[in-house]
């Protein structure tokens, strides 16, 4: 049935600790339409967007950050400077007025790439309560 499907899919996508696709993004292995770029944080458009404007703000350094759930009180910085990056990133793109920021953490949350990152989502009326 759909929940075991579900259960299957989440499985498959746990933390494995490997590295991910977005090395390669931030090595520039593999193009993406970068919109915001640091010393520590690269943003660029997601490839499958959710809304008319998708981003993902991501530490060019993972440094044991492959989810949310797996900071420590050493992260603070990178993950203060990851938020700023948003806000920098909903700025160039128009959206300040309405935007949205969200980190799926594990399997339970539909993660798929186990390097932090955040959505900033915009460009569109945002529903709440998000699926
Ligand atoms: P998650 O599901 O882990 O929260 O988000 C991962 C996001 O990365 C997804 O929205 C997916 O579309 C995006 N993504 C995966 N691979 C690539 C890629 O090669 N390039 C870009 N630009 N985005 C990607």
């Amino acid at each position: 049935g759909n929940e075991e499907d579900a259960a299957k899919a989440a499985a498959a996508t746990a933390d494995s600790g490997a590295s991910t696709i977005f090395d390669k993004i931030i090595n520039k292995e593999i193009p993406s339409t970068i919109v915001y770029e640091d010393d520590k944080v690269l943003a660029f458009r997601d490839v499958n967007p959710q809304a008319p404007v998708h981003v993902l703000v991501i530490p060019k350094l993972r440094d044991g950050l492959t989810q949310l759930g797996k900071a420590e009180e050493r992260h603070g910085n990178i993950l203060g400077r990851l938020m700023y990056a948003a806000k920098i990133v909903a700025e160039k793109e128009g959206i300040l007025d309405g935007f949205r920021v969200v980190i799926n953490n594990g399997p339970g949350a539909c993660q798929s790439v186990y390097h932090l990152h955040l959505h900033v989502l915009g460009g569109r009326q945002m529903k709440w309560p998000p699926g």
